[in-house]
């Protein structure tokens, strides 16, 4: 709950219902719970299942009570972004018209195409740079996709609270992003950044993964007119090959309780101090608040 006298802090955990929670979305959890409980702040949680096609049925309980399980809880009932799309259109209205958002006639050969005609050839499975073509109108293609316009300058420079001072060129690594996509499903990059704003959310605690996306993050908020959160990202888990573990692809599932709350917070670099779950959790929030004290600020 909002804590007395402290400057205001609304944090979030976000996941997408596209399977139990595990190891590694339980660490953004418990990570975005620490801070939000350290700074005496609120902590929300919202299930980013705008992309149907990836969910699946019964996952979103299923996380909310392994949250709970943990000793999770959230303050405020939690958001459902399939329940969000008229506010996604309306923020999508108010870009266009300022002229900030254009319709988007290329499928993905095309902008491949398009991209070895500059001497840009994409590796297979680069994501591709959009190379503008829709830019100054359709020519005569049906629009499918909606993408943001980006400014002229658009280098992005932030400040991670563990990953220090990032600087992202959005135009030439990405150019012209995608807010709707051809299949009519709202992109992750605007209902996040709407939701975060709706909600109010001053700091995002989230998996580093998610570090590649803060730019075009901050430059959708400015192009709507909405306040930047603080960011910190939290070190993935990641499986014996290397690899960050995904919800979708079944990774080790997580029986919630004790065992995965201690390697939780080892994970995090806390100690389990205590003899239960409530007593581990106590004593993790002062050690968070000595480990991170800007989010108290
Ligand atoms: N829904 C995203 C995921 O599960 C996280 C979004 C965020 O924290 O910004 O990967």
């Amino acid at each position: 709950m909002a804590g007395g006298g402290r400057s205001r802090y609304v944090g979030r955990f976000a996941p997408s219902p596209t399977g139990p929670l595990h190891l590694g979305s339980l660490v953004a959890a418990l990570g975005s719970w620490l801070d939000a409980r350290a700074s005496g702040g609120q902590w929300l949680v919202r299930i980013e299942d705008v992309d149907a096609p990836r969910c699946r049925d019964g996952a979103a309980a299923t996380i909310l009570q392994q949250l709970a399980a943990c000793g999770l809880h959230p303050d405020a009932p939690p958001w459902v972004q399939s329940r969000r799309a008229t506010a996604y259109a309306h923020a999508l209205d108010a870009l266009r018209a300022r002229g900030l958002a254009y319709a988007c006639g290329c499928s993905r050969r095309a902008i491949e195409q398009a991209l070895c005609a500059q001497g840009r050839a994409p590796e297979p499975g680069d994501e591709l740079p959009y190379p503008g073509t829709c830019r100054d109108g359709l020519r005569g293609a049906p629009p499918r996709a909606w993408r943001l316009r980006l400014p002229d300058d658009a280098t992005v420079q932030w400040s991670d609270r563990r990953i220090g001072v990032q600087r992202e060129d959005v135009a030439r690594r990405i150019g012209d992003f995608v807010l709707r996509r051809a299949d009519a499903v709202w992109a992750y990059q605007l209902a996040v950044v709407v939701d975060d704003a709706a909600q109010g959310v001053t700091d995002v605690v989230r998996g580093e993964d998610l570090a590649a996306s803060t730019a075009r993050q901050m430059l959708l908020q400015r192009a709507l007119g909405v306040p930047t959160p603080r960011y910190l990202h939290l070190p993935l888990v990641r499986d014996a090959q290397g690899r960050k573990l995904s919800k979708s692809e079944a990774a080790a599932p997580l029986r919630p309780g004790a065992p995965a709350l201690r390697a939780a917070l080892r994970h995090l670099g806390l100690r389990a101090q205590g003899a239960h779950g409530a007593e581990w959790l106590a004593s993790a929030v002062a050690q968070w608040r000595a480990a991170w004290p800007s989010a108290a600020a």
